[in-house]
């Protein structure tokens, strides 16, 4: 049974034009509650743990500056089949591709800079969640 609840980051592109609230808008919209919530910023040694897993990516290094170039938002969110859902609402990584109406394709700059991070399965989602959250900070 998929799981009911996701992880994203509003990323440093979203946060410094100001599109936080208006993502944060389409979120709850879409029907997703917000379990947890910190604006943080990512050191570059913190950025390069959460995406190990492209470790062997051309674009990894990049992404590592990227993330930790200024603050996000972090959020672990909950509704029913929340990850493929969510994944719906944010479209495609690059927002070329990605369907009109996602947020990716309304906020994202580039491939790189593409507004929100997604989790993309129940198990990731508790790892990420983790990475942010105490049980404590979240409701
Ligand atoms: P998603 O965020 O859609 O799950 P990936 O997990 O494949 O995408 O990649 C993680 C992040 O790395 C992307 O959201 C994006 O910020 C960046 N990224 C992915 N592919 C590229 C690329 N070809 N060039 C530059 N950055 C990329
Ligand atoms: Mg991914």
């Amino acid at each position: 049974m998929a799981g009911n609840k996701t992880f994203t980051m509003i990323k440093p592109d979203a946060y410094e034009a100001g599109n936080s609230g208006a993502i944060i808008k389409m979120i709850e919209e879409a029907g997703f509650k917000i379990n947890a919530a910190k604006l943080t910023k990512l050191t570059a040694e913190n950025a390069g743990a959460f995406y190990a897993v492209h470790k062997e990516r051309p674009f990894y290094g990049d992404l590592v500056k990227y993330m930790s170039s200024g603050p996000i938002i972090a959020m672990i969110l909950e509704k029913d089949n929340a990850v493929e859902d969510f994944r719906k609402l944010i479209g495609a990584t690059n927002p070329a591709e990605a369907a009109e109406g996602t947020i990716r394709k309304m906020f994202a700059k580039s491939i790189e800079a593409n507004a929100v991070h997604g989790s993309d399965s129940d198990e990731n989602a508790a790892i990420e969640g983790s990475f942010f959250f105490a049980q404590t900070e979240r409701f």
